[in-house]
């Protein structure tokens, strides 16, 4: 019988992981689906540049029923500043970013962007509201001008010019063989780590959005396109709400408020001052840094 009922309970298991994937991917594509008009925000949204700080209250949240990740789970990213989250992998952190996107909601608590209510978001409104730029980033088929537009399909050649100096990556379009219209993506030229995270930069500071999600990545890129990115980075994130998954001590020291996650938890929160001199997690992360390496870009081991 065992011979039967195991590779039966196991089935079982993988269906409801199967089921589980599905209803995530009609979530994501539901949401992919409603197309944003992001050249004109609705007047009545209430988002404005400096005046949107972002409030996750009492929040349970997991991904399957019996799994909660989040319970009675806060967080308040204040508007304009920087907001970073650190912590082990598995935290939670890319969850947040989940949440904030309309990808999953919440089983309780509320979330609020500029003091409403996430639930009274359209799709459109929330995804105009909100520049998310992943560690991967994702350039498909096609020109540099095209991966640049679909920011914002109106863009003016000025425009979208001023974006690409403001992310540092002008300069590197001109020396390619067609400028703009140069061919990038599977069958085009192939970009490197670090000109991908500018495009996206660019892309983002041409969207305009009042927040921005910022997943750092964790490679490391030689120390001037490091230096490069980080300028542009600084320029996307001024009076804008950032709340940012992040890796480098340079990021973290910067950021106005961190948030130390471990397992679903927050477990610690302050300045990067405050936080090194109290013992927990944060230090403890910051000596693992310390002592793994002696990179110029010095990257807070978070796995
Ligand atoms: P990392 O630094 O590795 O990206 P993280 O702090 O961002 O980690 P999350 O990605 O938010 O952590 O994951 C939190 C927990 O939720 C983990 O246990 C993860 O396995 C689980 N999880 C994340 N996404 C899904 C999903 N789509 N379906 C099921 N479980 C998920």
């Amino acid at each position: 019988v065992n011979h039967l009922v195991y590779p039966l309970t196991g089935m079982a298991g993988q269906w409801a992981g199967f089921q589980r994937s599905i209803t995530a991917l009609e979530r994501i594509v539901n949401v992919l689906e409603e197309k944003p008009t992001c050249e004109k925000l609705p007047s009545h949204v209430a988002v404005h540049q400096i005046h949107t700080p972002i409030h996750l209250q009492n929040i349970s949240f997991g991904y399957s029923e019996d799994d909660l990740l989040f319970q009675q789970f806060h967080l308040h990213a204040p508007a304009g500043k920087v907001t970073a989250l650190v912590g082990p992998s598995g935290a939670g952190k890319s969850t947040i970013f989940n949440l904030l996107q309309g990808f999953y909601s919440p089983a309780k608590g509320y979330i609020s962007i500029a003091g409403r209510s996430i639930g009274d978001y359209s799709i459109s409104e929330l995804r105009c509201s909100i520049a998310h730029v992943p560690q991967e980033t994702f350039l498909f088929a096609g020109t540099i001008r095209d991966n640049l537009q679909i920011a914002r399909p109106d863009v003016t050649e000025e425009e979208m010019e001023a974006a690409a100096k403001q992310a540092y990556i002008h300069d590197f379009i001109l020396t390619l063989p067609n400028g703009y219209d140069t061919h990038i993506g599977e069958r085009g030229l192939k970009l490197s780590g670090g000109e991908r995270q500018r495009i996206a930069i660019a892309r983002a500071i041409l969207k305009d959005a009042p927040i921005l999600l910022l997943d750092e990545p964790t490679s490391a890129l030689d120390s001037e396109t490091e230096h490069s990115v980080r300028e542009a980075l600084k320029t996307l994130m001024k009076d804008r709400t950032t709340i940012i998954i992040a890796h480098r001590l340079s990021t973290i020291q910067h950021a106005d408020v961190i948030f130390v996650m471990d397992q679903g938890r927050i477990v610690q929160q302050g300045t990067h001052e405050q936080l090194l001199i109290e013992p927990g997690l944060y230090q403890r992360l910051c000596s693992k840094q310390f002592q793994a390496d002696q990179l110029p870009e010095l990257t807070l081991m978070t796995t």
